[in-house]
């Protein structure tokens, strides 16, 4: 492979009701820090000339280690009070994919996806064989307390007051804080990759957009790379991520037109709130959402430029 490409890197760490009232410095500070780290951690392998998926992988892996976002440690809470875990990464030059749903004990649900680019036999594996498998490759296991934290556990004692039907019309109010990875790598591939506990208080066995290729993530080097956030069954019902890039490929539109398309048209108008992050072969970056804020950050070397958000929807990036 030769270099020939400058890089980018873009990350979310969610979407939701995130208001300036309700977010402190001091969390605003730590949350921030996460993104930088995640961030860095990315452009890192990025910087060395690895590949995108190593990049989006190394990215999440550090959100899925903090207990600031709904994912891996700091994962939500079920109906019954557990932690089932989902995630999927996509490869933009092979359009390889690996998915996870319902796993209770992978540390790194992230890293198990990756292990599933390498198989032409399975795409998607969801509930107790995910951790049988996982378990045998050798990946690190904990037990299903170990994602506890007391922010999502009064999150969830929330949600288990009110009727489930509240809970999933008032939705916003449960931060989220699922989190997800794209790139761009010097050889001109893309991927992407998102990770999440899924809603608070969701029904055990429920499975969302994050771990559904196409949904949530999607990843094709001819269009884009992208990862999406926000009330799962909307993503899923608009295909948000593979529409992206249907909309640049079959319908002409630019990286921008057809996020926005996706996320403000398609998804928004079913009632849906959230966002994605997306970016193309070019390295240009998006990162539209109908939600109140999304945590976001990228950065690109073709800019000299690296910036973290949560709320400003208006910047421009490109
Ligand atoms: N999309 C996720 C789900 O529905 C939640 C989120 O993005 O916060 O499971």
């Amino acid at each position: 492979m030769s270099k020939k490409t400058k890089y980018s890197l873009c990350i979310h760490g969610g979407a939701g009701v995130i208001t300036k009232e309700d977010l402190s410095n001091k969390d605003k500070r730590l949350i921030t820090a996460d993104l930088e780290a995640s961030l860095a951690a990315g452009e890192t392998v990025l910087n060395k000339g690895g590949t995108a998926i190593d990049a989006v992988c190394a990215a999440v892996e550090v959100l899925e280690n903090s207990i600031h976002f709904n994912a891996g440690k700091g994962a939500v809470y079920t109906r019954s009070g557990q932690h089932l875990l989902e995630a999927s990464i996509m490869d933009g030059a092979t359009l390889k994919a690996g998915a996870l749903a319902n796993s209770k004990r992978i540390k790194n649900p992230v890293l198990f996806a990756k292990t599933l680019l390498n198989r032409d036999d399975v795409v998607f594996v969801s509930g107790d064989s995910v951790d049988v498998l996982a378990e045998g490759l050798g990946h690190s296991m904990v037990e299903n307390t170990y994602f506890d934290t007391s922010f999502r556990k009064e999150q969830w004692e929330l949600a288990q007051s009110l009727s489930d039907d509240a809970i999933f019309l008032d939705h916003s109010n449960l931060k989220m804080g699922t989190i997800g990875a794209v790139a761009l790598d010097t050889y001109g591939n893309l991927a992407a990759a998102t990770s999440t506990g899924g809603m608070t208080n969701k029904l055990d066995g429920r499975i969302g957009d994050s771990a559904m290729i196409g949904c949530g993530t999607y990843a094709k080097n001819k269009t884009c790379a992208v990862s999406c956030t926000g009330i799962g069954e909307f993503f899923m019902r608009a295909t948000v991520a593979s529409t992206v890039s249907n909309l640049m490929e079959y319908g002409g539109l630019s990286l921008e037109k057809a996020a926005y398309q996706a996320i403000h048209e398609h998804q928004a108008k079913l009632g849906g709130d959230g966002g994605l992050i997306a970016i193309d072969a070019h390295g240009n970056i998006t990162m539209p959402y109908n939600s109140q804020g999304m945590y976001r950050a990228f950065v690109s070397e073709r800019l000299n430029k690296k910036s973290v958000f949560i709320w400003d929807k208006e910047e421009k990036l490109n």
